[in-house]
């Protein structure tokens, strides 16, 4: 199947089932006047992040990587009113982008933007609050997967979902040539290695931007099945 129709699919089913919103449109373009780099999941897989918090029934989420908060915005629909969402990211400025967007969507009582090396805020967060996290989306620094997983298992409540972008990346982890796909390859072992988790890769479609070409990706989907 080409490229062209796998974007074609995307698109289609993105205008389905995540149809433009205004709000969703006015946080990415403010994104990408605040110079922020377009790496930001596609409308499809924000639904589908949206129906996890829902499907789970997830009352407190974590996410790893904020960037302009339009993932973060995605979670933060699927959750019920007593819900929250602390987001981890280690650059102020996407952060102070992100709050913005946030209070757009009129979600800033639910979502706390933290500013930070996330392994380290996670370190301090299992400390106080080991086992509270019902659901986590990574999609951060691909380098450090291993680590905050790591953490994030730690924070897990049992029968907590963790989910992970960007798994596939292009599909170099079948043949890992540089840090990151490396990393994303140990990443996915892992999944299978730690017996507290059982897990699997959804294929995803990701759009091209500047740097990176469109191609396949991957969700990496895991649930803490022990603690
Ligand atoms: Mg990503």
């Amino acid at each position: 199947m080409s490229l062209e129709l796998l974007s074609k699919l995307n698109e289609y089913v993105g205008d389905l089932f995540a149809p433009p919103d205004p709000i969703l449109e006015a946080v990415l373009e403010e994104s990408n006047k605040a110079g922020l780099p377009e790496i930001h999941i596609s409308p499809a897989q924000g639904k589908l992040l949206q129906l996890f918090v829902q499907i789970t029934g997830a009352k407190r989420v974590l996410e790893v990587g904020t960037l302009g908060g339009y993932s973060t915005i995605w979670l933060g629909r699927g959750l019920p009113a007593d819900g929250t969402l602390v987001s981890l990211e280690l650059n102020e400025h996407y952060a102070e982008v992100a709050r913005k967007n946030i209070a757009r969507a009129s979600l800033e009582e639910t979502v706390e933007v933290q500013v930070g090396d996330a392994r380290e805020i996670l370190a301090e967060m299992s400390r106080s609050e080991s086992g509270s996290c019902d659901l986590t989306f990574i999609d951060a620094d691909k380098k450090n997967y291993l680590d905050y997983l790591d953490w994030v298992v730690r924070l897990s409540s049992s029968g907590a979902v963790i989910l992970a972008d960007n798994v596939i990346w292009n599909g170099s982890v079948l043949n890992p040539q540089d840090e990151e796909s490396r990393a994303l390859r140990q990443f996915n072992e892992q999944l299978t290695r730690d017996s507290r988790l059982s897990a699997v890769v959804l294929p995803i479609f990701r759009e091209g931007v500047a740097k990176l070409p469109s191609g396949i990706d991957g969700l990496a989907v895991a649930h803490v099945v022990r603690r």
